[in-house]
């Protein structure tokens, strides 16, 4: 006799087409911008299939664990939690990072970034380059993978974020590459005699005004680490504490190269005219056409 097929669990014979359905329609209910493509994406997360199936089996009856796993994760995304912390994943320069709520998701405007360090430093370099607030490991993630003969040093002072950077370099396979100093800004350089060696620093510090909070979408204020987005009371005052402790690591005609807020290059032009030894050497403007990177460079011989 031939074994009998198990029954499935039809958890009130719940099809993947209805679920995604479903999906939408709470998605859209909660305000979601783009509900259909947000939906189907989270259902093919939970029953951790590949895209073209859930399209096949859009008929397929759901097991009772697969509905708990897509509804529980919808009800995630209805309370407003970023749709990447849901799926895990953030694109960035074209390699896929690993995120959670320990980092801030990575933007599309902070690859300027690394274009303009890639710009800076030519392929056979030997530069040293440090990325300060690494975060998710971003930006020194993607420079160790362009600049393969360049020394990557990545500094945070969050330990559960360091953990997910070194994870993303493990992942694109320049974990040795990368040199990892948990501390404040450049404080963890200290006794790393490295001073006057750098040629560029290279950072995505919290710039948001802390009155600006509130007034932040719930995805950013509910869920993102406040302490990677807010600075103090103007926005400007990490980029003004890495500029004073950047001079005595950057080599003469190293670079420090900031993202920084819509509106902020003026205060930031002030603060390098106040700390000797700085030439404000560019602003850069973003995509949407916001001011949005700073290269300001060490002078001296
Ligand atoms: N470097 C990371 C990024 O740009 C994290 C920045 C931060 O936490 N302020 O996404």
């Amino acid at each position: 006799m031939d074994a009998v097929a198990p029954i499935p669990q039809s958890a009130g014979q719940v099809t993947i087409g209805e679920v995604i359905t479903e999906a939408r329609q709470m998605l859209e209910q909660a305000g979601i911008e783009s509900a259909g493509q947000e939906a189907f994406w989270i259902v093919e997360h939970a029953l951790r299939l590949p895209a073209h199936h859930v399209i096949a089996d859009r008929d397929r009856l759901l097991s009772h664990a697969e509905l708990l796993a897509a509804r529980g994760l919808i009800m995630r995304r209805v309370d407003r939690e970023p749709l990447q912390y849901i799926l895990g994943t953030q694109e960035f320069c074209g390699l896929e990072f690993a995120v959670n709520q320990a980092v801030l998701i990575p933007r599309p405007e902070t690859e300027l970034l690394v274009e303009y360090v890639a710009q800076r430093i030519s392929v056979e370099q030997q530069a040293t380059i440090i990325d300060v607030c690494t975060g998710s490991g971003c930006i020194a993630v993607a420079i160790a993978q362009l600049r393969p003969r360049a020394r990557v040093i990545a500094t945070d002072l969050s330990s559960p974020s360091l953990d997910v950077a070194r994870q993303n370099a493990t992942r694109h396979a320049v974990y040795e590459r990368i040199t990892w100093l948990e501390g404040d800004l450049l404080g963890a350089l200290v006794r790393q005699r490295l001073e006057g060696t750098i040629d560029v620093i290279v950072s995505n510090p919290p710039y948001i005004a802390g009155d600006d909070w509130a007034i932040l979408q719930p995805e950013v204020r509910l869920f993102e680490p406040r302490g990677a987005l807010v600075a103090g009371p103007q926005g400007t005052e990490l980029h003004e504490r890495l500029l004073q402790e950047a001079g005595q690591y950057l080599c003469p005609g190293g670079v420090l190269i900031m993202e920084i807020g819509a509106g902020q290059a003026r205060a930031i032009r002030r603060i390098v005219e106040r700390i000797p030894g700085y030439r404000f050497h560019r602003l850069v403007y973003d995509a949407a056409g916001l001011e949005r990177v700073v290269i300001i460079e060490r002078t001296g011989t």
